[in-house]
């Protein structure tokens, strides 16, 4: 009830929410306590979540945030909300998000701009929560929720978490089932879970994660159990430390959260290893080829036929597709559909997707080679704390440079976490990411909880 509460009194100037569930997880919550006197409750019962609106919920509207599908019923529940409801979680409604999870600032949402709960100090500017799982963290971290889900294709769980003080966690790529949840980037989209501490992020994966027969990328690699992973002692373990992630014009600032990140871990007992990712300077190219051809196949669904609204008035089936697509995607979504249809366009595939798709072998090289030396690596989640909303770049390209430190990781499959580790001048958030081997969600977990 607090957070229903919560919801209702603070939605309006959040708008964290797109949809609101308030009496289903009323109702829900009476069930829960049913369970919990028969003492038979799973895990998460009665915990109160957000929902990304990119997973679908059966009989619960799922937008994407897009108005070319604003009002889809799914008649099926998404794999991974459908194994929180069995451990028992209750959902608050759907989370705000940048259209079809396209963006960093959540900026780009047809159902309005989210609102950071953070601001800084004596200043008024509304400052975004960070993108694509912005009305996530920022729920999150306003207690609008107790945790949320994300999806992170190049860091929309990790560098939202770090701007809204929160931890966010992006499991390896098959941890997670992607069957249900709104497609992006098929090659790189994976859900995760978006919290206060790192040992609710432990709990909450381990109910989400797991094989699923209706996704062939999932792995059926065994789910541990997380939370034993925290407090875990850290003596002898390798930190990398990436010297490519030295970014040059990086805030002093940054550099000294990263610096208190590493004295914190030496202090607990790790051993700091400088590492090289040589390719890591490819990465953000790389990932505007890759993601943006995925997309635009992804995306060609939504015709006005298949799915998506419809546009009135067409004259042809040619005038109905065009009519439909410009009026149901925005700009955003519009110019990424136009990358990639060109970069996988006979003429250019070979000079830029093919290109692009040896270049991540290269990044994941770097990866493979680097956790031969050391156990887990140690970056900024992003080159910023959280920018106020009428700072937004004009260039596109200026935007996309936000995910330079969360995208190398997307492309190479690791896990990778952000952790909030400490206040800027401004007495805003800054968060810290560790990156693990594949499958080895528990040390970033581990040592995550020692940064907190
Ligand atoms: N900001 C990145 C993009 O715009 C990442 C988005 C995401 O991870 N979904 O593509």
């Amino acid at each position: 009830k607090a957070h229903t509460e919560a919801v209702e009194a603070l939605n309006g100037r959040v708008n964290a929410y797109i949809t609101v569930t308030s009496d289903k997880a009323l109702e829900a919550a009476k069930k829960a306590d049913s369970t919990l006197v028969a003492g038979e409750a799973p895990p998460l019962t009665g915990i109160p979540l957000g929902i990304k609106d990119l997973f679908c919920t059966n009989g619960v509207r799922t937008t994407a945030a897009s108005k070319i599908i604003g009002n889809f019923v799914p008649p099926y529940e998404s794999t991974v909300t459908a194994k929180l409801l069995e451990n028992g979680a209750i959902f608050l409604g759907k989370t705000n998000l940048d259209e079809f999870a396209m963006g960093s600032g959540n900026l780009t949402s047809a159902f309005g701009s989210v609102e950071n709960p953070w601001h800084r100090k004596d200043d008024a500017s509304v400052l975004v929560p960070g993108g694509s799982s912005g009305g996530s963290a920022a729920a999150v971290a306003a207690r609008m929720a107790m945790g949320a889900t994300g999806t992170d294709t190049g860091g929309s769980i990790r560098q939202p978490a770090a701007y809204c003080g929160i931890v966010g966690l992006k499991p390896t790529y098959g941890r997670c089932s992607r069957w249900g949840t709104i497609a992006f980037a098929s090659s790189l989209d994976q859900a995760g879970p978006m919290t206060r501490s790192v040992e609710d992020a432990a709990i909450m994966l381990s109910a989400m994660a797991g094989a699923d027969p209706k996704d062939s990328t999932c792995a059926t690699v065994a789910v541990p159990d997380y939370r034993a992973a925290c407090g875990r002692s850290l003596k002898g373990l390798r930190v990398g430390i990436p010297a490519e992630y030295r970014a040059p014009g990086m805030s002093e600032e940054i550099l000294a959260v990263w610096q208190k990140g590493v004295d914190m871990l030496r202090e607990a007992g790790c051993e700091i290893v400088d590492v090289s990712l040589p390719h890591t300077k490819y990465g953000l190219a790389t990932y505007y080829i890759i993601a943006p051809a995925e997309c635009s196949s992804n995306l060609a669904r939504y015709d006005g036929v298949r799915f998506g609204e419809r546009a009135e008035g067409a004259t042809s089936l040619d005038d109905l597709y065009e009519k439909t697509r410009h009026n149901g995607f925005g700009e955003e979504v519009r110019r990424r559909i136009l990358m990639g249809t060109y970069v996988l366009s006979a003429g250019y595939y070979d000079a830029y997707y093919l290109k692009a798709q040896k270049v991540r072998t290269l990044i994941q090289r770097d990866f493979t080679q680097a956790f031969e030396k050391v156990d887990v690596l140690l970056t900024p989640t992003a080159p910023t704390a959280a920018f106020a909303r009428d700072e937004k770049p004009e260039d596109p390209v200026q935007m996309y440079l936000n995910d330079i430190f969360t995208v190398p990781a997307s492309m190479a499959g690791q896990p990778a976490m952000s952790v909030p580790v400490a206040l800027d001048g401004k007495g805003l958030p800054l968060g810290l990411q560790l990156i693990g081997k594949h499958f080895d969600e528990e040390t970033i977990i581990a040592v995550g909880s020692a940064l907190e």
